[in-house]
């Protein structure tokens, strides 16, 4: 005795989890989603995705597409809090001859990270001599106009309501949304979104996505997205992979931080991933222990990457995966996370 703690500052001791604990306890209870709930959660996206098959196939043989895929967290084990969302995979097909690739960088808009596909050969094949064509603006592949055609297909001609309750699954799409969007409510308490992502892989490998630039300007509209997610994320896993690190888990807890409070919202996965990327550049140490300090590692990072404006994409560093937020936003993050710098467990709550 002696030291003066009364009984009651030991027990708030006792009681003050580190930081450490409670990322593991929060991670069990609110991160980590039940592996039956998943498996529901995918088997609906799987039954909708072989009935849009069937009717594609039925319904517009002409069209040229690879086979549709699902993909996102829900297939790489980093979804997290609740199942509920999936993404559908709809590989269009380009005639090499017809159609040509821009970098963003080189165009007017000069945005790293945006393609444009340009019609080519338009006085030897014209128009209509692709499939495509019908989706060109301005001389342009319009991402917007080929949403717009699968949006006619998938709200205006499935009949939903029949699939449904054949899947015995409540079925519709979402509207207004600005990427074409289904809610399947596969539970009376449970509802899965499944996006409609129609996508080019050209022949470097590189994948563009139809999801619009966010500060939607006229001339932003025919801007394909590059996306990065599967290098990025097996990127991630097979740095997780040599040394038993705890990336994914850092990445899942910082994932459910932002999901779980609305003024964190606007960050994304992929930020958050290249943030962690980036990170594993400087420092090395990602043993399970460490799991607490490397989280607010990355707190940190995020608020210096705000700070700067400026979050390079760690595959392609001219890409700045904060271009679409405005200085407000920028600002609001910044400032939220600066704060939980303090206190970090305060975002972990539920
Ligand atoms: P989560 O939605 O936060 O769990 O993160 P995901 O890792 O599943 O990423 C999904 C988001 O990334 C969606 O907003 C997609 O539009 C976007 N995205 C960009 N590229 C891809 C891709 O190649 N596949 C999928 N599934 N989503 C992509």
């Amino acid at each position: 005795g002696g030291s003066g703690a009364t009984q009651s500052d030991l027990q708030k001791a006792r009681m003050r989890m580190s930081l450490q604990e409670h990322l593991l306890h929060f991670y069990q209870n609110n991160v980590n989603i039940p592996t039956e709930e998943q498996a529901v959660a995918r088997r609906a996206a799987l039954d909708i995705c072989a009935e849009l098959r069937v009717f594609l196939h039925a319904k517009l043989p002409d069209m040229p597409l690879r086979e549709m895929y699902l993909s996102g967290s829900l297939y790489d084990e980093l979804q997290v809090v609740t199942a509920d969302h999936a993404q559908l995979m709809v590989p269009l097909i380009l005639e090499k001859n017809l159609w040509s690739s821009i970098p963003g960088e080189d165009t007017i808009m000069n945005v790293p990270g945006f393609w444009l596909i340009r019609r080519e050969n338009l006085e030897y094949f014209p128009r209509n001599s692709s499939y495509w064509d019908r989706c060109m603006v301005g001389g342009y592949l319009s991402p917007k106009s080929v949403l717009e055609v699968f949006d006619k297909l998938v709200a205006g001609s499935i009949n939903w309501p029949a699939i449904g309750s054949v899947l015995d699954y409540i079925i519709r799409p979402v509207v207004p949304s600005e990427t074409l969007t289904l809610e399947v409510q596969y539970d009376t308490e449970r509802r899965l979104y499944v996006d409609f992502l129609p996508l080019l892989v050209m022949e470097d490998g590189t994948s563009l996505i139809a999801k619009p630039h966010r500060l939607v300007a006229e001339r932003h509209e025919n801007l394909w997205r590059q996306s990065f997610r599967v290098a990025e994320t097996a990127r991630l896993r097979a740095l997780d992979q040599e040394d038993g690190g705890c990336r994914c888990a850092c990445l899942k807890l910082a994932k459910a931080m932002c999901k779980l409070n609305p003024a964190l919202n606007r960050l994304n996965a992929s930020q958050l991933t290249n943030c962690i990327l980036l990170l594993c550049e400087k420092e090395g140490d990602w043993t399970q222990d460490a799991l607490a300090d490397r989280f607010l590692q990355l707190l940190r990072a995020l608020v210096g990457h705000l700070e700067a404006g400026r979050l390079p994409c760690a595959l392609s560093p001219k890409v700045n995966l904060f271009c679409e937020l405005t200085e407000q936003e920028v600002d609001e993050l910044g400032y939220t996370l600066y704060c939980a710098l303090s206190d970090p467990a305060g975002l972990l709550r539920t």
